[in-house]
């Protein structure tokens, strides 16, 4: 997975294009990630006896993560990534990090 929960994402593709947010919460297996106000849908929540009131309730869905680019924040631009190792470890695993291609930042 290239998209990382934390990250900023830019919107590439559907209704929200154009839109950036952070990502809240990320389904690798499915390739799909949830967007802070992005892809809203409505949900009609059913009255229960335990639940307070029925109605509607909007809630982000997931987006597939070919519709979404890693958002660099230092350049403010879409970006790619690439990967650098940095020396010494990380909890026993080599460091590696990913990097904007354009400004050599971390992201
Ligand atoms: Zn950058």
């Amino acid at each position: 997975m290239k998209i990382k929960k934390g990250d900023t994402v830019l919107i590439i593709a559907g209704d929200d294009r154009g839109k950036t947010g952070k990502v809240l919460k990320v389904f690798s297996e499915k390739n799909r990630a949830i967007v802070e106000g992005v892809n809203f849908i409505k949900r009609h929540t059913r009255q229960t006896q335990r639940a307070q009131k029925g109605g509607i309730i909007e809630k982000e869905a997931p987006v597939h993560v070919s519709n979404l680019m890693l958002y660099c924040p230092k350049c403010s631009s879409p970006t790619k990534v690439a990967h650098r190792v940095l020396a010494g470890e990380e909890g026993g695993k080599p460091n590696k990090v990913r990097i904007c291609r354009k400004c050599g930042e971390i992201v």
